[in-house]
């Protein structure tokens, strides 16, 4: 057993909006389960849990907060090397930057040595679990999930679907991909805390046959996941409805071909059409909100008041290489400036909204677990859940310190935090219990 006494917020896992626990001065015990994974004993305050647990070592960080490790719910580890490229949108980035860099991933050291880099970045800012993109290349899904295992991670990756409207280096065959698909998934999903996601990259670039196997390998292994694009901008709406003049709209295009379901994550969901919260409801599959990388590309602004009316579920996510930054403080505070706007970016209003700090805070923690069907596994530090957290120093840098010192609540002390913090006040990651990252005292 292991016991971290700190400032406390934990999440209820499975409401469906932040049911969030603070302890000025709590502690946190963890306990291995038979497989080894460090599990959430007792959580709550320092003397109610100590009492039940008097003789657990306890490591003292009074003055840090312990919350759940961060979850990403969109990011593609190839384009770590070309995050802060300049393009005059997303399609002219994906030919300049995105593609050649992807193309490199065919050469397996090159994708572990990426990986490593991507895998070490993610813990600096405290993410313990993402939902990843990898390429085209199975090469790529083999350096991510190997290195991930060797590190005890709860991660999920997959080969990107892509069979047409893509240059040579990264363009794939739609027979070859699907049977790499199920090769890759059969070898890695369920294996430790490791998990698979079908992953055709967008409704343009997969033809009517891959979109209809990846459906079809979506149906036959149920709890594997689906990650793909939807609705990102403007110009990539009017391709798709030159694409498919016959579905009713882009997402309706997923829909037709099985890959709206639970465990289903769609990047972006600016530009819906107002049926399409429908469906998402009805099926069950969630959206990715990435703020960044929407005002990097200058895609628009995510509509929360029509995604909250419709009671989709929705958390955050870096895209990076289209988001500019891997930290989920920065997407959290960029997601409260994306809700403000009052516009979409097609013309359309939106109404705008002041999301709260608890709100950021859940949709990158236990509100993406519950995108992904992992409520109550990780996400949330309730009794049971795996422990993976990290530990906040809200007086990591000179401003950050005088602003919390003046906080006059809760709230108020989270937003300063998620207004103000980056990678600097994350002070240390743990992964299932097992001590990870730096700077741990
Ligand atoms: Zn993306």
């Amino acid at each position: 057993m292991q016991a971290w006494r700190a400032s406390l917020l934990w999440f209820d896992p499975h409401a469906d909006g932040p049911q969030a626990h603070f302890e000025h001065d709590g502690l946190l015990v963890t306990a291995p389960d038979a497989a080894g994974v460090q599990r959430v004993l007792a959580v709550g305050a320092y003397a109610a849990v100590r009492a039940a647990h008097p003789t657990v070592p306890v490591r003292d960080h009074r003055g840090w907060l312990l919350a759940p490790g961060f979850i990403d719910l969109h990011v593609h580890y190839p384009q770590t090397d070309i995050i802060g490229a300049p393009a005059e949108g997303l399609l002219p980035w994906l030919q300049r930057y995105t593609f050649p860099q992807e193309a490199r991933l065919a050469d397996p050291d090159h994708a572990h040595a990426v990986a490593r880099f991507f895998l070490d970045e993610m813990a600096r800012h405290g993410v313990t679990t993402a939902l990843t993109w990898a390429t085209s290349h199975p090469a790529s899904v083999e350096a991510l999930l190997s290195q991930a295992q060797a590190r005890g991670l709860r991660w999920i990756t997959g080969k990107v679907l892509q069979d047409r409207h893509s240059p040579d280096g990264v363009r794939d065959d739609t027979e070859t991909s699907l049977r790499d698909t199920e090769t890759l998934l059969q070898r890695w999903h369920g294996r430790g805390r490791l998990g698979y996601a079908i992953t055709p990259r967008f409704a343009p670039s997969c033809s009517d046959a891959q979109l209809r196997g990846a459906g079809e390998l979506a149906a036959r292994y149920p709890d594997v996941w689906i990650q793909s694009h939807v609705a990102e901008q403007v110009d990539e709406v009017r391709w798709v409805r030159e694409l498919y003049p016959h579905d009713r709209s882009y997402l309706a295009v997923y829909e037709r071909f099985g890959l709206l379901r639970p465990r289903a994550v769609y990047g972006h969901g600016i530009y819906l059409e107002d049926d399409d919260w429908a469906l998402l409801r009805r099926s069950g599959a969630a959206i990715a909100v990435a703020p960044t990388s929407n005002l990097f590309l200058g895609s628009g602004f995510f509509d929360y008041a029509a995604a909250r009316a419709a009671g989709i579920v929705l958390g955050l996510a870096s895209d990076v290489g289209g988001g500019m930054s891997f930290s989920p403080l920065v997407t959290m505070r960029t997601a409260y400036t994306v809700g403000r706007a009052a516009v979409r970016g097609d013309g359309k209003a939106k109404q705008g909204v002041s999301l709260e700090p608890l709100d950021l805070w859940w949709q990158h923690t236990a509100g993406a677990a519950r995108a992904l069907g992992l409520a109550g596994t990780v996400g949330s530090l309730a009794p049971g859940s795996e422990a993976d957290f990290v530990l906040l120093d809200p007086a990591a840098t000179p401003l950050l310190a005088r602003r919390c010192a003046q906080a006059q609540s809760l709230a108020e002390w989270l937003f300063a935090l998620i207004m103000l913090g980056d990678d600097r006040a994350v002070r240390a990651v743990h992964v299932a219990g097992a001590a990870q990252q730096h700077n741990l005292t």
